[in-house]
Protein backbone atom coordinates (compact mmCIF):
# COMPACT_ATOMS: atom_id res chain seq x y z
CA UNK A 1 0.00 0.00 0.00
CA UNK A 2 2.39 2.43 0.87
CA UNK A 3 4.75 1.39 -2.09
CA UNK A 4 1.89 1.43 -4.13
CA UNK A 5 1.67 5.33 -3.13
CA UNK A 6 4.71 6.01 -3.12
CA UNK A 7 5.44 4.88 -6.74
CA UNK A 8 2.27 6.83 -7.69
CA UNK A 9 3.67 9.68 -6.17
CA UNK A 10 7.02 9.26 -7.75
CA UNK A 11 5.30 9.28 -11.43
CA UNK A 12 4.27 13.36 -10.37
CA UNK A 13 7.04 14.54 -8.55
CA UNK A 14 9.58 12.99 -6.27
CA UNK A 15 7.87 10.98 -3.49
CA UNK A 16 6.62 13.93 -1.16
CA UNK A 17 3.81 15.36 -3.09
CA UNK A 18 1.16 14.12 -0.83
CA UNK A 19 1.11 12.88 2.95
CA UNK A 20 1.85 9.11 3.24
CA UNK A 21 -1.26 8.30 6.28
CA UNK A 22 -4.04 11.31 4.94
CA UNK A 23 -3.59 11.49 1.22
CA UNK A 24 -3.91 15.38 1.56
CA UNK A 25 -2.09 17.52 -1.07
CA UNK A 26 1.38 18.64 0.64
CA UNK A 27 2.89 22.38 0.00
CA UNK A 28 6.22 23.44 1.39
CA UNK A 29 5.11 24.84 4.59
CA UNK A 30 3.15 21.94 5.47
CA UNK A 31 5.22 18.98 4.90
CA UNK A 32 7.68 16.62 7.10
CA UNK A 33 10.07 14.45 6.11
CA UNK A 34 10.94 11.17 7.74
CA UNK A 35 12.79 8.53 6.49
CA UNK A 36 11.62 8.03 2.99
CA UNK A 37 8.22 9.62 3.45
CA UNK A 38 6.93 12.58 3.86
CA UNK A 39 3.62 13.26 6.39
CA UNK A 40 1.52 16.72 6.40
CA UNK A 41 2.00 18.64 10.45
CA UNK A 42 -0.86 17.24 11.93
CA UNK A 43 -0.28 13.59 10.77
CA UNK A 44 3.43 13.81 11.28
CA UNK A 45 2.18 15.25 15.05
CA UNK A 46 -0.43 12.05 15.34
CA UNK A 47 2.58 9.74 14.79
CA UNK A 48 5.23 11.18 16.74
CA UNK A 49 2.85 11.15 19.63
CA UNK A 50 1.83 7.75 19.24
CA UNK A 51 5.04 6.67 19.23
CA UNK A 52 5.88 8.49 22.12
CA UNK A 53 3.47 6.68 24.28
CA UNK A 54 4.42 2.76 22.91
CA UNK A 55 7.39 4.29 24.06
CA UNK A 56 6.57 5.36 27.55
CA UNK A 57 3.97 2.52 27.95
CA UNK A 58 7.42 0.42 27.45
CA UNK A 59 8.72 1.92 30.20
CA UNK A 60 5.60 2.22 32.85
CA UNK A 61 4.40 -0.28 35.39
CA UNK A 62 7.64 -2.46 35.18
CA UNK A 63 6.91 -5.39 37.94
CA UNK A 64 10.84 -5.02 39.28
CA UNK A 65 10.48 -7.60 42.27
CA UNK A 66 10.17 -9.96 38.92
CA UNK A 67 12.73 -8.16 36.76
CA UNK A 68 15.09 -8.67 40.01
CA UNK A 69 14.47 -12.02 39.82
CA UNK A 70 14.56 -12.73 36.23
CA UNK A 71 17.82 -10.71 36.68
CA UNK A 72 19.27 -13.02 39.17
CA UNK A 73 18.21 -16.12 37.71
CA UNK A 74 20.58 -15.45 34.16
CA UNK A 75 23.02 -13.57 36.33
CA UNK A 76 23.45 -16.87 38.30
CA UNK A 77 23.27 -19.05 35.15
CA UNK A 78 26.02 -16.87 33.95
CA UNK A 79 28.18 -17.43 36.53
CA UNK A 80 27.67 -20.98 36.90
CA UNK A 81 28.71 -21.64 33.19
CA UNK A 82 31.57 -19.43 33.45
CA UNK A 83 32.62 -21.27 36.91
CA UNK A 84 31.69 -25.14 35.39
CA UNK A 85 33.91 -23.76 31.91
CA UNK A 86 36.72 -22.51 34.25
CA UNK A 87 36.98 -25.79 36.12
CA UNK A 88 36.20 -28.83 34.07
CA UNK A 89 38.90 -26.77 31.46
CA UNK A 90 40.99 -25.12 33.78
CA UNK A 91 41.51 -22.44 31.30
CA UNK A 92 40.89 -19.18 32.73
CA UNK A 93 38.60 -18.10 29.71
CA UNK A 94 37.44 -14.75 31.25
CA UNK A 95 35.44 -13.86 28.03
CA UNK A 96 32.99 -16.32 29.15
CA UNK A 97 32.06 -14.36 31.59
CA UNK A 98 30.63 -12.13 29.13
CA UNK A 99 27.54 -14.12 28.95
CA UNK A 100 26.75 -13.18 32.42
CA UNK A 101 25.77 -9.12 31.48
CA UNK A 102 24.03 -10.76 28.50
CA UNK A 103 21.98 -13.27 30.84
CA UNK A 104 21.51 -10.59 33.53
CA UNK A 105 19.96 -8.06 30.60
CA UNK A 106 17.72 -10.04 29.45
CA UNK A 107 16.75 -11.89 32.64
CA UNK A 108 15.75 -8.69 34.01
CA UNK A 109 13.79 -7.76 30.52
CA UNK A 110 12.49 -11.03 30.14
CA UNK A 111 10.96 -11.49 33.42
CA UNK A 112 9.48 -7.50 33.21
CA UNK A 113 7.46 -8.73 30.28
CA UNK A 114 9.96 -7.23 27.36
CA UNK A 115 9.24 -3.83 29.47
CA UNK A 116 12.89 -1.58 29.42
CA UNK A 117 13.66 1.37 31.37
CA UNK A 118 16.59 2.86 33.51
CA UNK A 119 15.21 0.91 36.67
CA UNK A 120 15.68 -2.51 34.50
CA UNK A 121 18.99 -1.10 33.03
CA UNK A 122 19.96 -0.12 37.23
CA UNK A 123 18.71 -4.08 38.40
CA UNK A 124 20.75 -5.96 35.39
CA UNK A 125 23.88 -3.72 35.71
CA UNK A 126 24.00 -4.22 39.52
CA UNK A 127 23.24 -8.20 39.68
CA UNK A 128 25.50 -8.93 36.46
CA UNK A 129 28.31 -6.91 38.28
CA UNK A 130 27.45 -9.13 41.36
CA UNK A 131 26.85 -12.11 40.11
CA UNK A 132 30.73 -11.50 37.93
CA UNK A 133 32.70 -11.19 40.94
CA UNK A 134 30.64 -13.90 42.43
CA UNK A 135 31.94 -16.29 39.90
CA UNK A 136 35.52 -14.84 39.95
CA UNK A 137 35.02 -15.51 44.10
CA UNK A 138 34.17 -19.25 43.11
CA UNK A 139 36.92 -19.88 40.41
CA UNK A 140 39.32 -18.69 42.67
CA UNK A 141 37.93 -20.62 45.58
CA UNK A 142 37.84 -24.08 43.60
CA UNK A 143 41.64 -23.12 42.66
CA UNK A 144 42.77 -22.73 45.95
CA UNK A 145 41.02 -25.17 47.83
CA UNK A 146 43.23 -27.93 45.25
CA UNK A 147 46.25 -26.11 46.48
CA UNK A 148 45.12 -26.63 49.18
CA UNK A 149 43.93 -30.27 49.59
CA UNK A 150 47.31 -31.11 47.46
CA UNK A 151 49.45 -29.96 50.22
CA UNK A 152 47.72 -32.01 52.84
CA UNK A 153 45.99 -29.16 54.77
CA UNK A 154 42.67 -29.06 56.24
CA UNK A 155 41.22 -25.97 55.89
CA UNK A 156 38.92 -24.92 52.90
CA UNK A 157 37.81 -21.66 51.39
CA UNK A 158 34.01 -21.93 52.03
CA UNK A 159 31.25 -20.40 49.55
CA UNK A 160 29.42 -18.21 50.68
CA UNK A 161 32.43 -16.41 51.90
CA UNK A 162 32.02 -15.63 56.08
CA UNK A 163 32.91 -12.28 55.10
CA UNK A 164 32.83 -9.40 52.99
CA UNK A 165 37.00 -9.36 53.96
CA UNK A 166 36.90 -13.01 52.78
CA UNK A 167 35.53 -12.59 49.99
CA UNK A 168 37.57 -9.01 48.64
CA UNK A 169 40.94 -11.02 49.80
CA UNK A 170 40.02 -14.09 47.42
CA UNK A 171 39.06 -11.96 44.91
CA UNK A 172 42.04 -9.72 44.95
CA UNK A 173 44.36 -12.94 44.58
CA UNK A 174 44.72 -12.29 40.55
CA UNK A 175 42.42 -9.23 39.96
CA UNK A 176 43.90 -7.75 37.38
CA UNK A 177 43.73 -5.45 34.52
CA UNK A 178 41.66 -8.40 32.06
CA UNK A 179 39.19 -8.82 34.58
CA UNK A 180 38.44 -5.34 34.98
CA UNK A 181 37.76 -5.27 31.33
CA UNK A 182 35.79 -8.20 31.63
CA UNK A 183 33.66 -6.73 33.78
CA UNK A 184 33.47 -3.71 32.16
CA UNK A 185 31.96 -5.87 29.46
CA UNK A 186 29.80 -7.38 31.73
CA UNK A 187 28.55 -3.77 33.21
CA UNK A 188 28.05 -2.75 29.18
CA UNK A 189 25.47 -5.51 28.38
CA UNK A 190 24.05 -5.10 31.06
CA UNK A 191 23.15 -1.56 30.64
CA UNK A 192 22.84 -1.66 27.04
CA UNK A 193 20.02 -4.70 26.63
CA UNK A 194 17.13 -3.14 28.99
CA UNK A 195 17.69 0.31 27.43
CA UNK A 196 14.33 2.01 26.03
CA UNK A 197 14.90 2.94 22.58
CA UNK A 198 15.69 5.78 21.58
CA UNK A 199 13.71 8.46 19.62
CA UNK A 200 14.94 10.69 16.77
CA UNK A 201 11.94 12.39 15.85
CA UNK A 202 11.74 16.12 14.82
CA UNK A 203 10.30 18.48 17.19
ZN1 LIG B 1 -1.73 13.81 6.71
Amino acid sequence: MVTFQTAMSDATSPGTATCARCDTTLTEGDRVVAGDRAFCRSCYDTLSHEVRQAVARMSEDINYPMAALGAVLGGAAGALAWWGFTVLTEISFGLVAVVIGFLAGHGAVRFAGGKRGTGLQAIAVTVGALSFLVAAYLVNMTFINQTLQQRGEGWRIPFPPHSVEMFSRVLAVNFGMMKLVFLAIVVYEAWLIPRPPKLDLAA
